[in-house]
Protein backbone atom coordinates (compact mmCIF):
# COMPACT_ATOMS: atom_id res chain seq x y z
CA UNK A 1 0.00 0.00 0.00
CA UNK A 2 1.01 3.73 0.15
CA UNK A 3 1.87 6.58 2.11
CA UNK A 4 -0.82 8.84 1.05
CA UNK A 5 -1.62 11.16 3.97
CA UNK A 6 -5.58 11.06 3.23
CA UNK A 7 -7.12 7.64 3.13
CA UNK A 8 -10.48 8.66 1.18
CA UNK A 9 -12.54 5.79 -0.05
CA UNK A 10 -11.82 6.71 -3.38
CA UNK A 11 -8.43 6.49 -2.88
CA UNK A 12 -8.36 2.92 -1.29
CA UNK A 13 -10.71 1.96 -3.67
CA UNK A 14 -9.63 3.04 -6.81
CA UNK A 15 -6.18 5.30 -6.77
CA UNK A 16 -4.41 4.07 -4.61
CA UNK A 17 -1.23 2.29 -6.88
CA UNK A 18 -2.05 -1.42 -5.30
CA UNK A 19 -6.07 -0.51 -5.85
CA UNK A 20 -4.84 0.56 -9.23
CA UNK A 21 -2.49 -2.32 -9.86
CA UNK A 22 -5.67 -4.57 -8.97
CA UNK A 23 -8.26 -2.94 -11.76
CA UNK A 24 -5.32 -3.62 -14.07
CA UNK A 25 -4.84 -7.38 -13.23
CA UNK A 26 -8.73 -7.76 -13.27
CA UNK A 27 -10.68 -8.78 -16.59
CA UNK A 28 -11.61 -5.16 -16.92
CA UNK A 29 -8.15 -4.18 -17.69
CA UNK A 30 -9.30 -0.44 -16.48
CA UNK A 31 -7.43 2.47 -14.75
CA UNK A 32 -9.40 4.53 -12.47
CA UNK A 33 -8.55 8.04 -13.38
CA UNK A 34 -8.98 10.89 -10.96
CA UNK A 35 -9.65 13.44 -13.82
CA UNK A 36 -13.50 13.88 -14.12
CA UNK A 37 -13.94 11.79 -10.77
CA UNK A 38 -16.73 13.54 -8.61
CA UNK A 39 -17.54 11.20 -6.01
CA UNK A 40 -17.72 7.14 -5.65
CA UNK A 41 -21.73 6.84 -6.00
CA UNK A 42 -21.49 8.84 -9.23
CA UNK A 43 -18.38 6.61 -10.65
CA UNK A 44 -20.61 3.44 -9.25
CA UNK A 45 -24.10 4.78 -11.18
CA UNK A 46 -21.39 5.69 -14.24
CA UNK A 47 -19.92 2.14 -15.08
CA UNK A 48 -23.29 0.89 -14.05
CA UNK A 49 -25.04 2.61 -16.63
CA UNK A 50 -22.15 1.95 -19.07
CA UNK A 51 -21.99 -2.06 -18.17
CA UNK A 52 -25.88 -2.02 -18.27
CA UNK A 53 -26.21 -0.53 -21.89
CA UNK A 54 -23.09 -3.40 -23.12
CA UNK A 55 -25.59 -5.98 -21.55
CA UNK A 56 -22.63 -7.15 -18.95
CA UNK A 57 -24.78 -7.20 -15.72
CA UNK A 58 -22.67 -9.97 -13.40
CA UNK A 59 -20.14 -7.14 -14.32
CA UNK A 60 -21.37 -5.19 -11.67
CA UNK A 61 -20.81 -8.02 -9.14
CA UNK A 62 -17.68 -8.39 -10.35
CA UNK A 63 -16.88 -4.60 -9.45
CA UNK A 64 -18.42 -4.70 -6.27
CA UNK A 65 -16.71 -8.18 -5.15
CA UNK A 66 -13.21 -6.24 -6.83
CA UNK A 67 -13.93 -3.50 -4.74
CA UNK A 68 -14.08 -5.82 -1.15
CA UNK A 69 -11.01 -7.52 -2.35
CA UNK A 70 -9.41 -4.31 -2.43
CA UNK A 71 -10.57 -3.38 0.98
CA UNK A 72 -9.72 -6.66 2.33
CA UNK A 73 -6.25 -6.86 1.16
CA UNK A 74 -5.98 -2.98 1.85
CA UNK A 75 -7.02 -4.10 5.83
CA UNK A 76 -4.81 -7.27 6.00
CA UNK A 77 -1.37 -5.02 4.75
CA UNK A 78 -2.73 -2.57 7.77
CA UNK A 79 -3.31 -4.99 10.71
CA UNK A 80 -1.13 -8.03 9.89
CA UNK A 81 1.56 -6.65 7.56
CA UNK A 82 0.65 -8.93 4.45
CA UNK A 83 1.11 -7.50 1.27
CA UNK A 84 -1.39 -9.30 -1.57
CA UNK A 85 -0.57 -9.71 -4.80
CA UNK A 86 -2.80 -7.78 -7.13
CA UNK A 87 -3.36 -11.31 -9.53
CA UNK A 88 -4.07 -12.44 -6.37
CA UNK A 89 -6.60 -9.67 -4.54
CA UNK A 90 -8.49 -10.11 -8.74
CA UNK A 91 -8.87 -13.80 -8.57
CA UNK A 92 -10.07 -13.88 -4.49
CA UNK A 93 -12.64 -11.51 -5.62
CA UNK A 94 -13.63 -13.60 -8.36
CA UNK A 95 -13.27 -16.53 -6.30
CA UNK A 96 -15.52 -14.86 -3.50
CA UNK A 97 -18.19 -13.75 -6.38
CA UNK A 98 -18.79 -17.97 -7.60
CA UNK A 99 -18.67 -18.95 -4.06
CA UNK A 100 -21.47 -16.56 -3.10
CA UNK A 101 -23.56 -17.41 -6.21
CA UNK A 102 -23.23 -21.12 -5.99
CA UNK A 103 -24.94 -20.85 -2.26
CA UNK A 104 -27.49 -18.85 -3.78
CA UNK A 105 -28.65 -21.39 -5.70
CA UNK A 106 -31.84 -23.22 -4.41
CA UNK A 107 -31.73 -26.34 -2.91
CA UNK A 108 -32.36 -29.80 -4.92
CA UNK A 109 -35.39 -31.02 -5.72
CA UNK A 110 -33.80 -34.18 -3.79
CA UNK A 111 -32.52 -32.25 -0.76
CA UNK A 112 -33.69 -32.65 2.59
CA UNK A 113 -34.32 -30.15 4.75
CA UNK A 114 -33.05 -30.93 8.30
CA UNK A 115 -34.03 -28.09 10.39
ZN1 LIG B 1 -2.62 4.91 -1.26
Amino acid sequence: MCEEGKQTIEHILLFCPPAQATWRASMFNYTPSPNDFQSLSDWWLKIKQLLQNSGANTAMSWIAWTCWGIWKARNEWMLEGRDEDPVNIWNNALKGYHNFMENMLPPKASAIKLI
